[in-house]
């Protein structure tokens, strides 16, 4: 059914088609069927179709949480529930994270997957653009890390390829400010949505990220990006990132 659909898609593509009934996939454990699933419009018509109620068009998600919220897992089951239907995607991944090697989506539960590392210079736009097959969706795990001609980047693929953009990462660092990727992802998201996680030392939900030195000493000032090194990073509620029970 849901194949047929498809064909008619690609062979009459400025056709609306109306995805019902059917195994919904799960993208997005439980959100409406649709939001974020084959909702590529057509280039130009994509305000008017969107009118017309007949096509969800592409946007631009932000999806944060703490450490160990699930990021990467839910970006590999997000990349592997369109592979399934043969529907390609895109990976990519902050370059300056390097703990598992450059390029590498890995996650807790030992699942990688090899990503297209963003560098400062690195266009993403102009990677996807020229892309072929088309894909379904970009993936961007870490992408806190990003700069703001990113995000815009990000922006323009949603805009103007019609494509879908997924960027996983976290909101605040340790000291609890903003990273610059998760600034703009804020500002220029259309759907914005948490991932829960529970606080390290108690049960309330981890909004916030605590870094705890080799001595066992949280650290709240120091530079925002430290990749190496013995610290450690819990993921923790505020009232434990301001006191701790080390
Ligand atoms: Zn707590």
């Amino acid at each position: 059914m849901r194949r047929g659909m498809l064909n008619a898609r690609r062979m009459r593509p400025g056709r609306s088609i109306v995805y019902s009934g059917g195994r919904v996939p799960l993208f997005f454990g439980g959100r409406a069927p649709g939001t974020a699933f084959c909702n590529r419009a057509p280039a130009g018509r994509s305000a008017a179709i969107q009118k017309q109620g007949e096509w969800k068009v592409a946007q631009l998600f932000f999806k944060y949480g703490a450490m160990n919220s699930g990021k990467s897992i839910e970006l590999l089951k997000v990349a592997n529930n369109y592979e399934e239907q043969n529907k390609p995607v895109m990976l990519f991944t902050s370059g300056v994270d390097d703990r598992d090697g450059v390029g590498w989506i890995s996650s807790r539960v030992g699942l990688k997957r090899k990503a297209i590392p963003i560098f400062d210079d690195t266009d993403v736009f102009d990677i996807v653009r020229k892309q072929t097959p088309k894909p379904y969706c970009v993936l961007i795990d870490e992408v806190q890390f990003v700069k703001k001609h990113h995000v815009l980047q990000f922006a323009k693929i949603v805009d103007e390829l019609g494509i879908p953009v997924m960027g996983f990462g976290l909101k605040n660092d340790f000291r609890n400010e903003l990273f610059e990727g998760s600034k703009y992802m804020l500002l220029y998201a259309d759907k914005i949505e948490e991932m829960k996680t529970i606080c390290w030392f108690c049960e309330r939900k981890a909004t916030m990220n605590l870094r705890v030195d080799e001595q066992g000493k949280p650290v709240y000032s120091g530079e925002q990006i430290q990749i190496g090194g013995n610290d450690t990073y819990y993921p923790v509620c505020r009232r434990c990132h301001a006191n701790p029970p080390l």
